[in-house]
């Protein structure tokens, strides 16, 4: 298993992680536990706001809060200097909770709820980044109403699709998001938008995928924006102040894995936009971009205890530990591939392949098919590396399991930021009607 971040092997042969020995973390807190290196955090953070220092541009970097939203991880964001986006009404009341500053907070969406409009304006957040036509006249209504103006950028499709390594540049792209650029859609969202008097049009967003490792995409993609941005200028004399490239930068998940530094994707983006924006305003937009994996995804390891074991002679052993796809759906959903290590036999020698099995009544509920380990033991504790993203945020009760803890950890010390879940959640919003109720008895 790749070692990331602060993570190494201590003298008595354990993983440790912000210097904290992951047995005793497991004495403290439990497994299923997902561990959370701070500094790797923070760290990532940085590279973002260093490289765009460096480009001398004007730049936000929004944390995609839907990787990991939590009170403690909007705290860090806020300490941090990024700005914030957010997705639903809980995404957002979670960073208004953690005192995340409203004007650095950016709304998402396909569907955004008018109750969620309402909420948003009410915590008077930094800017919508609007979907669709409906959502615009939307927006219009409720301001007007509320008698207020409200930021808006306009999510387009510049035609340019990321799938890992390779790009699809497509005439109309197929997606459930934004306006397109290719057929015109975005122009005339351009043209309703800057009619709308309540609405002030900051400028324009594109996010074109996940997990990427290449820099190619995202010059496309500046270069397709900025194409439509002078479009705009000529045809209706609207200007941009804002451009916002979105998230997707890739990180290190197994071997095969190659992302590049944040510093050579920013330098990327910020290159594009000096060459391809030049001209079109007085000045160039200010950037912003939205990682979300990145921040979060390599700083996470997830700690479960080996439970049973099935071998079948000649095709396969598997190993179950006390998780699977209700703290990591991952696999399930996507296929994604994950390293392992016994976490408390690090020093042992690798001794036989065998297949990470979670414990949900589904066949499919697999971590990990064929790693290398030393022969695993029940009671063994079990790694697995770069859980940071996706993870706790996609968790589930599925089988009634409850979700794990959480921790940060820090120069030797742990800290709880999210509890683990109790019997009493897992039925804390079951109601049993009058007539259901068991007779003569009180149900517990
Ligand atoms: C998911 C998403 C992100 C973050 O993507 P990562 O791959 O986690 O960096 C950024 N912007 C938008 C609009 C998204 O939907």
């Amino acid at each position: 298993m790749y070692l990331h971040g602060s993570s190494k092997i201590n003298a008595a042969g354990h993983l440790e992680i912000g210097g904290c020995d992951v047995v005793e973390l497991k004495q403290t807190y439990g497994t299923p536990l997902y561990i959370m290196d701070e500094e790797l955090i923070r760290r990532r953070a940085r590279e973002y706001r260093q490289a765009f220092e460096a480009s001398g541009l004007t730049f936000q970097v929004a944390y995609a809060s839907k990787a990991f939203s939590t009170l403690a991880m909007c705290r860090i964001a806020d300490e941090e200097g990024m700005s914030l986006d957010v997705v639903s009404d809980g995404e957002l009341y979670t960073a208004l909770k953690a005192g995340f500053p409203a004007h650095r907070i950016h709304f998402h969406g396909n569907n955004k709820t008018p109750d969620e409009i309402e909420m948003a304006l009410d915590a008077k957040i930094g800017c919508f980044v609007a979907d669709n036509f409906i959502e615009l006249q939307m927006l219009q209504a409720i301001a007007s109403d509320r008698g207020e103006k409200v930021n808006v950028l306009l999510r387009v499709t510049p035609g340019v699709e990321a799938h890992t390594h390779e790009y699809i540049s497509t005439g109309q792209t197929d997606s459930k998001f934004g306006f397109d650029i290719q057929n015109g859609t975005a122009i005339e969202a351009v043209r309703t938008a800057a009619q709308l008097p309540n609405l002030e049009l900051l400028g324009l967003h594109s996010h074109i995928g996940s997990q990427i490792f290449e820099t190619d995409g995202f010059e496309m993609a500046v270069e397709r924006v900025a194409g439509f941005a002078r479009s705009v200028k000529e045809q209706l004399n609207v200007e941009f102040k804002v451009v916002n490239l979105g998230g997707g930068f890739g990180i290190r998940y197994t071997e095969g894995d190659t992302p590049l530094a944040v510093a050579e994707y920013v330098k990327a983006i910020t290159d594009g936009v000096k060459k391809h924006f030049e001209g079109i305003a007085a000045q160039l937009p200010e950037i912003w971009v939205e990682p979300g994996r990145s921040i979060v995804g390599d700083a996470g390891t997830t700690l479960y205890t080996v439970g049973t074991s099935k071998d079948i002679p000649g095709v396969r052993k598997y190993v179950a530990v006390d998780g699977g796809m209700t703290d990591n759906p991952r696999p399930a959903l996507y296929e994604s591939k994950y390293e392992a290590m016994l976490a408390n036999r690090a020093g042992d020698a690798n001794e036989e392949t065998v297949s990470i099995a979670g414990k949900c009544c589904e066949s499919g509920d697999m971590l990990i098919w064929d790693v290398e380990l030393p022969k695993p033991n029940t009671g063994d504790l079990l790694a697995v590396a770069c859980t940071g993203a996706y993870n706790y945020a996609m968790a589930s009760n599925y089988n009634r399991i409850r979700r794990p803890a959480v921790v940060f950890v820090k120069n030797g010390a742990s800290d709880l930021v999210v509890r683990r879940e109790s019997l009493d959640n897992i039925t804390g919003n079951d109601v049993i009607p009058a007539r259901l109720e068991k007779q003569g008895a009180q149900v517990k």
